[in-house]
Parts: C-alpha cells; sequence; structure tokens
C-alpha cells in the first residue's frame, strides 16, 4: 500500500523571536526539520516537504553543509497552513494513504507512525490524542468553571487519511476553523477515528520548547 509523507513547514514561527525559521533551529547539532523527517524514511520514501518558498534556498543550503541526503518532493508553503497542505496535496497520488505531520514535532516516536499507519489502512483516519492530566477550567464571560477533563483530548500529528478522501476533502474553501487536517476531513462529511500519540511530540514553537526537546533527545 502506497504511504505518502506530507511534512508541513511552511509557517514563519514569529513565536520563536529568531530571525531563522524555527523549523531550521539546531537540535542536538542538526536542524528541527531534519530530525522530523529522518523519523519516517524508515517507513516511506515518498516524502513531500512545504516549504516557505523565500527559505528554500536556506534548506537548500542546509542540506549540503549537513550532508542531508533523504530525497524529499519540495512544495512552496501557502498563507494558512491549510494552503500550505492543499498544495502538496496537489501534487500527491490519490492511491493508499498520506500522513501530515507539524515539521516542527521532531520527537514523533516510530511507533505512533506505526500505529497511525494501522490505523489508517484499517479505519480510513488517524487522529493521535493524549489524555489531559491537568485540571482543566472553561472561561465563561469573566469566569471560569471547572470541566470533566475525560471529555477532552489533545491533538497531535502526523494525522493519517485514505488519499483520495483527503485530497478531497482539501478541495473545500478555506474556513478560520480549520485548525488541523482532521477537521477538514470531517467538514467533508468524514468521520475520524482516534489512537494514542505520545508525550514526547511536542510542537516546538518557543524557545522553553526547544530546551525541552534538547532534553527529551538527551
Ligand atoms: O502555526 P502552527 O503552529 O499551527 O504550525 C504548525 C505547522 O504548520 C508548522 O510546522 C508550520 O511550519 C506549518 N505551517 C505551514 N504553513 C503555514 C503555517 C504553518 O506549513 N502557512
Amino acid at each position: 500500500m502506497r504511504t505518502q509523507i506530507i511534512i508541513v513547514a511552511g509557517g514563519s514561527g514569529k513565536r520563536m523571536k529568531s530571525d531563522i525559521p524555527k523549523q531550521f533551529l539546531s537540535l542536538k547539532g542538526k536542524p528541527i526539520l531534519m530530525h522530523t523527517i529522518e523519523q519516517f524514511t524508515t517507513f516511506s520514501s515518498d516524502i513531500f516537504l512545504v516549504l516557505p518558498k523565500k527559505d528554500i534556498s536556506i534548506w537548500q543550503e542546509l542540506v549540503k553543509n549537513h550532508r542531508f541526503n533523504t530525497p524529499v518532493n519540495i512544495i512552496n508553503g501557502g498563507g494558512e497552513r491549510f494552503f500550505s497542505v492543499q498544495n502538496a496535496l496537489n501534487q500527491c497520488s490519490k492511491e493508499g494513504i498520506i500522513l501530515i505531520h507539524d515539521g516542527v514535532r521532531p520527537l514523533v516516536s516510530k511507533e505512533t507512525i506505526q500505529n497511525v499507519i494501522d490505523h489508517t489502512l484499517k479505519y480510513s483516519s488517524a487522529i493521535p490524542v493524549l489524555d489531559i492530566q491537568e485540571s482543566v477550567r472553561m472561561i465563561v464571560k469573566r469566569e471560569s468553571m471547572p470541566v470533566d477533563r475525560n471529555k477532552y483530548k489533545l491533538v497531535q500529528t502526523p494525522q493519517g487519511f485514505s488519499a483520495n478522501l483527503i485530497i478531497e476533502s482539501y478541495q473545500e474553501d478555506y474556513n478560520f476553523k480549520f485548525t488541523d487536517d482532521a477537521s477538514v476531513f470531517e467538514n467533508a462529511g468524514y468521520s475520524i477515528s482516534l489512537v494514542g500519540g505520545n508525550k514526547e511530540n511536542i510542537k516546538i514553537t518557543s524557545p522553553e520548547d526547544l530546551q525541552l526537546a534538547e532534553f527529551l533527545l538527551s
């Protein structure tokens, strides 16, 4: 079964307060994005990497400097994550399954990737999630009230889908409510299926996250 991997790294990463886009920052001596791509190479060689058009030359320079020889198809990013994914899907085959992953999640485990692939093959979709350990409160006007944390899950990537169904789902117009691929898939009328994620699979969005990732890798 064909497995295509889309890694989205088309964002500018303003929250990182750095001149270099966050996906290129060094983690244990290597750009974050290279760690991310390497987690997937044992599962597929069909990898689509979405980058901001203006940063493709930075990536090519990093590839040369780090002698990174995993072949990837480079795709131009869009103004929102939705458009970055859409650009990649336009280049994908409708055969098999597609996994869509945030480039800034280098600590996804191989076990999570395998679970997502197996589950997608069975159920047409797989969304990795975690239980919430903290207490949760909902903001209501100026007050807040406790809610049952067992009713909520934290959502990660990679999210897996049957290729033909996710390609069709992304024919829709953009809606700001689409925060991930699962929400686009559901909007098209398909139901999603949840699998367990891994706790270390953090999204690196701030300098503190980068320090935590360094620690988790050591
Ligand atoms: O901005 P956010 O934290 O949701 O980004 C999640 C992932 O989506 C990141 O890897 C980022 O590079 C990517 N992204 C993208 N195109 C955009 C915005 C974000 O590929 N326009």
